[in-house]
């Protein structure tokens, strides 16, 4: 009798034995079917053993190996283990996520044949500028592992410096990971990609993928036939037997990061995957995130830098800031901005009114008695939506129809507050009625499809005016777009979360990089009441280096990361007295005296305190030394399952958390 130790998807750490009648070591990393409570589940073999710590009589028998694809590699569950370590996942979690749906199902679904991809023209490459060539120059494929922060302006040609060492790559024979923050944002790029390689096999992977077409990719990929992967996140734990390299574009970006579930960064995986394979990884951002730009001036990464748009007619735009203590302003927006907006009009050039806040106003009111929309599951306003009369909540989803009077006294004159992009259109179109406006936002593009149709549309040259979220901050280029008009961006200077700064900088340099790509010069205007801020003094000057000095002595003064490395500990109830006093009891533990390098905080009940009608609190454990941590965590999550709580109660640990 043989024993298999089984990875399944539960929120457990530990593996489940099964016995079967015969099984070999090299039957590691096959999916396996296997009895669990009144059903069935598929799982991973990730040991074979001839015995168990289980009487042998008490465990059940497997019911079937599957053999239709390859053991997952040694590889794969290496890097499976580094993360359920470094996040404190379930093992089990970490492998089946890793998974297409598909390989998880007990009646996995038909399967069609790959479509050939059509051979098209290659694009040609454009030849290198000087500091192209330099940050090529300094990486070297064969060298085992490397990782290097390609800090590049916007249009300054890190894409190119992807693509060349991608066929460099691929001329070695190997595969290549390209990362990206949000597919569906970028078909520019994947277009990018496939026209160069048109030999090539490309494949994505992300979440809005068919699950046949996820599957049959991953196979593709985990088959060593896929060239390239193109793809978010979840794409970084595919198993690849002919990686040589790692490409993650817009490394900043927030949506690396898993927010739900098991919470890792890509990013941060990532790394750890070049080191574990000995392969070089590039992280491209023209802002990069506070801890890579530590972590190069600190020589772990590399520093690449392209200080010049690749176009030599391109120059960066001119940001200017409208002081708006001194001006009217006419629903928010201030006379220069429409004066300059007209400019462009008569010109025939495209403007961009950026507004990182969607729907028409993010607040209804009663001025008789004072009654706001509030979430009534959420400690958060509902968000009025004039365009099909709804008020909705933005954390939650629940929504309902704008109410003709004030739902407590009855009042008739209930009036919406601050602006969102709907109620922005709408003042510009009387503002402007020959003008023809494009709202570019969640509410207005809620696919690839509908992307794909806006950005058509806005190359067309359909639209005058485009009012718009951070969607369009992301890497587009729309040659005649030569204004950026940006608003209310000063909320974000003084939030409450220390990470704002760095966020609104990186929008507003991003956002700011969409003018002037071509021929045409680009201008920004900024709209502020803190003319004298150092955030829009660097941005003026375009000072990335400056900006992060500032912020990261700031950091280091107030010690936070990245000089201090912190997990947090969250619960949510129905009742916030029970989330608060399980952490209490959390923070109580005793194992906690035994890590005197670790400091735990004391509860607090989260910003958003109260989402879907769940009260949440948190707990911030904190330590000058990563090891240090590390060495805490799972001593401290053993100790906290044995907690005692209120059934209702979940709780869960993120491992350098983004969100407060
Ligand atoms: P980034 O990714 O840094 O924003 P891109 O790679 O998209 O920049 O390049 C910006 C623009 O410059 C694109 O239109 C691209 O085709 C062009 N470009 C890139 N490299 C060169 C080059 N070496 N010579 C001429 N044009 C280039
Ligand atoms: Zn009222
Ligand atoms: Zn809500």
């Amino acid at each position: 009798m043989t024993v298999l130790r089984v990875a399944l998807d539960l929120p457990l750490h530990r593996l489940f034995d099964y016995t079967i009648d015969s099984a070999t070591p090299a039957d590691v990393g096959l999916r396996v079917r296997v009895p669990f409570g009144r059903g069935e589940r598929i799982g991973v073999v990730v040991e074979v053993s001839e015995n168990s710590d289980w009487p042998l009589a008490q465990i059940k028998p497997a019911i079937e190996i599957l053999r239709d694809i390859a053991p997952l590699p040694a590889e794969f569950f290496a890097l499976c283990n580094f993360a359920s370590t470094y996040y404190q996942a379930p093992l089990g979690e970490v492998i089946m996520q890793g998974l297409p749906v598909g390989l998880k199902r007990l009646d996995p679904p038909l399967r069609r044949q790959a479509r050939p991809t059509r051979p098209t023209l290659a694009a040609r490459a454009p030849e290198l500028t000087d500091e192209q060539s330099a940050a090529l120059a300094a990486i070297d494929l064969a060298g085992g592992f490397s990782a290097h922060l390609l800090h590049g302006v916007t249009g300054s040609g890190k894409t190119e410096v992807y693509l060349r060492l991608i066929a460099r790559a691929l001329g070695d024979g190997k595969q290549v990971l390209l990362l990206v923050p949000e597919i569906n944002l970028t078909p520019q790029l994947e277009g990018r990609v496939r026209a160069r390689f048109t030999e090539a096999s490309v494949v994505s992977l992300h979440s809005e993928l068919a699950e046949a077409a996820r599957e049959r990719n991953w196979r593709a990929a985990f088959a060593g036939e896929a060239d390239i992967v193109l793809g978010t996140r979840l794409a970084i734990f595919t198993p690849l037997p002919r990686l040589g390299l790692i490409v993650i574009d817009e490394e900043h970006d927030q949506s690396f990061k898993q927010q739900d579930g098991m919470r890792y960064s890509a990013r941060d995986v990532g790394v750890f995957r070049a080191h574990q394979g000995n392969i070089p990884i590039l992280l491209g951002s023209a802002t990069p995130a506070l801890e890579s730009w530590a972590n190069a001036q600190n020589k772990r990464y590399a520093l690449l830098t392209l200080k010049e748009r690749a176009n030599p007619e391109a120059t960066l735009p001119a940001v200017k800031l409208l002081d708006t203590r001194k001006m009217a302003l006419k629903e928010g927006v201030s006379e220069a901005l429409i004066a300059a907006i007209k400019e462009r009009l008569a010109r025939g050039e495209q403007s961009l009114v950026f507004l990182n806040r969607r729907g028409y106003a993010p607040v209804l009111a009663c001025m008789a008695c004072g009654w706001v929309s509030r979430c009534t599951r959420c400690a958060a306003n509902m968000v009025l939506h004039l365009a099909d009369r709804r008020l909705r909540c933005h954390h939650c989803g629940f929504e309902h129809r704008v109410p003709k009077a004030c739902p407590t006294c009855g009042n008739q004159d209930i009036h919406p507050f601050g602006r969102g992009t709907q109620r922005l259109e709408s003042w510009l179109q009387e503002e402007f009625p020959e003008a023809r406006i494009l709202r570019v936002d969640r509410d207005s593009v809620k696919n690839r499809k509908q992307w794909e149709v806006m950005l058509e549309r806005i190359h067309g040259g359909e639209a005058d005016i485009l009012v718009g979220t951070q969607m369009l901050a992301k890497g587009h280029d729309f040659p005649k777009l030569t204004l950026v008009g940006a608003l209310g961006a000063d909320a974000a200077l003084f939030a409450a979360d220390w990470r704002a700064p760095e966020r609104l900088f990186a929008q507003l340099m991003q956002v700011a990089g969409r003018a002037g790509r071509a021929e045409l010069k680009g201008e920004v205007l900024i709209q502020t009441q803190y003319p004298d801020h150092p955030l829009y003094a660097a941005l003026v000057a375009h000072d990335y280096p400056g900006f992060a000095a500032t912020l990261l002595k700031e950091r280091e003064q107030a010690g936070f990361p990245p000089y201090t490395f912190q997990a947090m500990l969250r619960a949510e109830a129905p009742e916030m007295a029970d989330s608060i006093a399980f952490l209490k009891a959390a923070a109580d533990l005793p194992v906690i005296a035994g890590h005197q390098n670790v400091m735990i905080y004391d509860p607090i009940p989260m910003k958003l305190s109260r989402l879907a009608s769940l009260e949440r609190g948190q707990l911030l454990a904190e330590s000058p030394s990563r090891p240090a941590l590390q060495a805490f965590l799972p001593r401290w999550r053993e100790a906290i399952e044995g907690l005692r709580s209120p059934s209702k109660l979940r709780w869960h640990i993120e491992v350098d958390p983004l969100e407060f």
